[in-house]
């Protein structure tokens, strides 16, 4: 909305503009006024000269053709004018005669009216009749009383002597047709005087009232005024002239011309209000113009207003902008009369930054842009930025200077030059405080070299990948390893190209597909066999990290290779000792436990056929070792173990559960026919010939004891128990033999489950 100061400005100008136009139009009407005045009384003046002209031609003509009447008259015989009176008197009407008469010398003749004898005497024409008698035609005005005409009197001559006169009055209406005009729409009236100032005749244009034109005239002849007035100037002067004439009631513009040769003079009137109307009309129209105009001027005054206002609106709509930009900077603005001129402009924000009051600051730096720089720095940077701006580029520089606590503080200034006008520049800058920044890159860059040299001095193989740019590096040890760089990291890396064992490609994808869909996690690793420049294959320990942005990101991955193929083969033989038997490379007894109740937790057998244990214990074996020595038991024992493996399915589980014992559990569902058959065959095959192969070589025999899962027993131990029961009962028997839990007798069962708990309880 305008300011009310703003609209109150815009009223007083429309309404001075406006009497300035009515001033205007006043003065341009009343000009004019004057000016059509003049232009009438010019016109009329020529409009009458015209007429005259037009009236003087027309009566010469007349006389001519009268003359040319008489021409043919004056050869009739003289003593006969009546009857050339009556005979000629229609052609002589014609030619404009109202009634004329035909007269010997002595003026005694015949007069057309009703052919009657005329006698000059008192008929006023006497002068007219004396002048012809001379051989002269003319004109005269007479005046008979009632009013004046024009008389006619022309010789009509034979042989060079005159002989007759024709004496005739014009016609009115003759005369007048030559003395209408039109001009001035119809309300010019022109009237013919005669010398004594006689009004002859008046004529108007046809249509036309004389009324209208003249109303006195019908009443009361000219008016007094004009009537003194005619007086004046036919005495006074023969020349034409003009003028505009007032009485109480009437004004008249009025032009007066004389007819030299007849000594008349012709006056043409026009009523002023025809030129008042005339002045009016255009008045009128100059009027109508003018408020259109002023309308019009007014229209596009409020439009230019209304533009302005926008405008204004525009521009302050924009500094409000710009002081809330200025505002929301984080840093400050500020603009200086070039490099050592003074501060034009210092936003709050920038006074904030440095904890300065405005007063403050210009009490300790003065308004020059150059002293705010810390003295230290002021050379360099005013130098550095006077060297930007020479080559055209924006100011970019740091500099320090002096906080209101005593702090130095960074300052990044970036600006540039503002052409305000011709000759006049300024720097308008934003400033920032880069203190916090200034450490921070000191400090990286310390942490920096710190990385460099942990990559450098390190024995470990160092990566990263960045994340944002995608580009993969790393330490020097890691070509001196693998002979060539290859992103470990990247799931589309063609896996041909990172020489990781086949084996464990999998675990390798399995990695990269971690690395990059939980980059939320903080650490992974993996380990896998990868072929180094030796051609081998070692074992390496991947760990790859996540480095988080502040805004929670992750931005770099940062990994480790370490070399870790000495632990992994120590842990792997340690891993085999622990569950295989050294002598015959079978499970040992855990092994075989853990490996029989995790295939049962595993296979839950419903059929008819049923899973077998065989339990097998060497016959007499401490003897063996008595009579041959301990190398010959282990030689029986390694031989039979061969027996016992080749005799079973390489699926099937094979342990050396004890010193002489062995236990196998087939992980195939067998008929119990089968099994008896399988371990008949067994204990056939487990018959040795032990000792030095000479007289003194005895057999090594082998009982073995039976238990089906699922009668005799659903997990490992019961039916560990109840094979044991049943090799017990073989030894029972007689030995080299096997027996199946299933057919003990329950004295059987009793009792072989009481010597084992003895046994166990004297171990
Ligand atoms: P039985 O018919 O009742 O089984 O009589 P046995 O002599 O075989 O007695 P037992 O099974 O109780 O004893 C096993 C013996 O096997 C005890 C030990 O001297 C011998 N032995 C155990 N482990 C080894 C071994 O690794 N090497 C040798 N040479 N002998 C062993
Ligand atoms: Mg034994």
């Amino acid at each position: 909305m305008a300011k009310p100061s703003s609209t109150f400005t815009t009223i007083i100008c429309i309404a001075m503009f406006l009497i300035a136009l009515l001033i205007v139009v006043r003065e341009y009407t009343s000009e004019t006024t004057g000016h059509l005045s003049q232009d009438i009384t010019t016109r009329l003046a020529e409009v009458s000269r015209r007429v005259a002209d037009d009236f003087d031609r027309n009566i010469d003509s007349q006389l001519i053709e009268l003359q040319n009447i008489t021409s043919f008259m004056a050869q009739e015989d003289c003593r006969q004018f009546k009857k050339c009176v009556l005979y000629y008197a229609p052609l002589l009407r014609a030619a404009g005669l109202k009634k004329f008469a035909l007269v010997d010398l002595d003026g005694k003749g015949f007069c057309s009216d009703k052919g009657e004898a005329f006698d000059l005497t008192s008929t006023g024409k006497e002068e007219l009749f004396y002048h012809a008698l001379s051989g002269s035609a003319g004109f005269a005005a007479i005046s008979d009383g009632k009013g004046s005409k024009i008389a006619v009197a022309i010789p009509l001559s034979r042989n060079g002597k005159v002989v007759s006169i024709l004496l005739g009055e014009l016609e009115d209406r003759v005369m007048k047709k030559n003395l209408v005009t039109r001009a001035f729409g119809d309300r010019t009236c022109n009237m013919v005087f005669d010398d004594k100032g006689r009004m002859l005749f008046w004529a108007v244009p046809p249509g036309n009232d004389i009324e209208k034109v003249f109303p006195q005239m019908e009443e009361k002849g000219l008016p007094p005024p004009l009537r003194e007035y005619l007086k004046t100037v036919f005495s006074d002067t023969q020349s034409q002239t003009s003028r505009f004439i007032k009485d109480d009631k009437h004004a008249y513009y009025l032009t007066h011309i004389p007819l030299e040769k007849y000594g008349w003079q012709i006056v043409s009137l026009l009523p002023e209000e025809v030129v008042s109307h005339l002045v009016d009309r255009q008045n009128a129209i100059t009027s109508t113009l003018a408020w259109r105009m002023s309308v019009l001027a007014g229209l596009v005054l409020l439009f230019i207003i209304f533009i302005l206002q926008r405008y204004n609106r525009t521009i302050r709509r924009q500094q409000e902008d710009y002081r809330s930009i200025i505002s929301s900077i984080s840093g400050g603005v500020i603009k200086f009369a070039g490099l050592h001129g003074n501060f034009q402009f210092i936003s709050p924000n920038f006074l904030k930054m440095l904890g300065y009051r405005k007063e403050e600051f210009l009490q300790r730096f003065g308004m020059s842009f150059a002293h705010s720089i810390f003295e230290a720095d002021r050379e360099s940077a005013l130098r550095t930025m006077q060297q930007q701006l020479d080559s055209g580029i924006p100011i970019d520089v740091e500099y320090r200077t002096r906080a209101k606590n005593g702090n130095l503080i960074w300052l990044y200034h970036k600006g540039s030059l503002v052409q305000a006008g011709p000759g006049q520049t300024y720097i308008q800058s934003i400033v920032f405080d880069s203190t916090h920044n200034k450490e921070a890159a000191q400090a990286k860059r310390i942490s920096d070299e710190r990385y460099q040299f942990i990559l450098e001095q390190h024995d470990i193989i160092i990566f990263e990948q960045n994340l944002i740019s995608g580009h993969f590096s790393c330490s020097a040890r890691w070509i001196q390893t693998f002979g060539k760089v290859f992103n470990i990291l990247e799931p589309d890396t063609d896996l041909s190209l990172i020489p990781v064992h086949v084996d464990d490609r999998e675990l390798l994808e399995d990695f990269q597909k971690n690395v990059h869909h939980n980059l939320h996690e903080s650490k992974l690793f993996v380990e896998l066999r990868l072929r180094d420049t030796s051609g081998l294959y070692h074992w390496y320990r991947i760990e790859a990290s996540n480095l988080i942005s502040a805004q929670g990101k992750p931005i770099y991955i940062i990994g480790i290779i370490t070399d870790i193929d000495k632990q992994k083969l120590l842990e792997l033989r340690l891993r085999t000792q622990a569950t295989r038997d050294s002598a015959t490379g079978m499970h040992n007894k855990r092994a075989t436990e853990q490996a029989i109740s995790r295939f049962l937790g595993m296979h839950n057998n419903l059929g008819p056929d049923v899973y077998a244990m065989f339990m097998i214990d060497f016959d007499n074996f401490k003897s063996i070792n008595d009579r041959f020595g301990h190398a010959v038991g282990d030689k029986a024992i390694y031989q039979m173990a061969q027996i016992i493996r080749r005799n079973f399915r390489s699926t099937d589980i094979v342990g050396r559960v004890g010193g002489d014992e062995f236990l196998v559990f087939c992980t195939e569902p067998m008929p119990m026919q089968k099994i008896r058959e399988r371990a008949t065959v067994l204990v056939h095959q487990l018959h040795l010939q032990c000792g030095n192969h000479d007289a003194e070589d005895v057999p090594l025999t082998a009982s073995v004891g039976i238990a089906c899962n699922p009668s005799d027993g659903q997990d490992f131990t019961d039916l560990y128990k109840h094979a044991d029961m049943a090799t017990y009962e073989a030894k029972r028997r007689g030995r080299n033999q096997c027996v199946f839990y299933a057919e003990l007798t329950v004295s059987e069962q009793q009792n072989a489950r009481d010597s084992l708990l003895a046994e166990e309880n004297r171990d």
